[in-house]
């Protein structure tokens, strides 16, 4: 039996010299893979009460829609700045070489709405973080933060100290 950690594959030097890509396409393109993918993330909710999820761009909607359709909840796309066409919230967070800005619908998340956030993998935390401001600027409560892959080595944990993070995979 596979499990998830066998269809992700690793890339040495992507995007640059010294970095260890983890690449999902190859889950992805497994149905094998995918469903088991979704099957173990859907695990990580059993038991929490919520009302919506929220995936970041891009990685984050490919786990994260299928999830909420699974559990008959509402899908919020967490979109890179000037994509969304209605009023937007925005936020942004620090790379390691520059920044970035992420937005979401005004009225996509309503006061006291539970989110869950869902993307493929955490590193530093900062895309996700960012994407927790946003929500809880709207009156949202972020009740868990679901990635397939946590780097565990870049502090996201600490970063995201009082939140509830849960990974499938861990890499250090
Ligand atoms: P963070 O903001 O936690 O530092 O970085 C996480 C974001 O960068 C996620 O949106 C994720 O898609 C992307 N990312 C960073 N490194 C990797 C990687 O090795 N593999 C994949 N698939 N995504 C990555």
């Amino acid at each position: 039996m596979k499990s998830v950690k066998d269809y992700i594959i690793s890339i040495p030097d992507f995007p640059s010299k010294g970095i260890i890509f983890r690449d999902v396409t190859s889950v992805l393109e497994s149905p094998e893979g995918y469903a088991l993918a979704i099957d173990e993330l859907n695990k990580l909710l059993d038991g929490v009460d919520y009302d919506l999820i929220a995936g970041t761009e891009s990685r984050g909607f490919i786990f994260g829609a299928p999830l909420a359709y699974m559990n008959k909840k509402g899908f919020i796309p967490v979109r890179k700045k000037g994509k969304l066409p209605r009023e937007t919230v925005e936020m942004s967070y620090d790379l390691e070489y520059g920044s970035a800005t992420i937005e979401i619908h005004k009225d996509a998340i309503k006061p006291g709405d539970k989110v869950v956030l869902v993307d493929d993998l955490i590193a530093t935390g900062g895309t996700i973080q960012a994407a927790a401001k946003l929500v809880e600027e709207l009156g949202g409560e972020v009740v868990k933060m679901i990635f397939l892959i946590e780097l565990t080595n870049l502090g996201g944990r600490k970063l995201l100290e009082g939140y509830d993070v849960a990974s499938v995979v861990q890499y250090e």
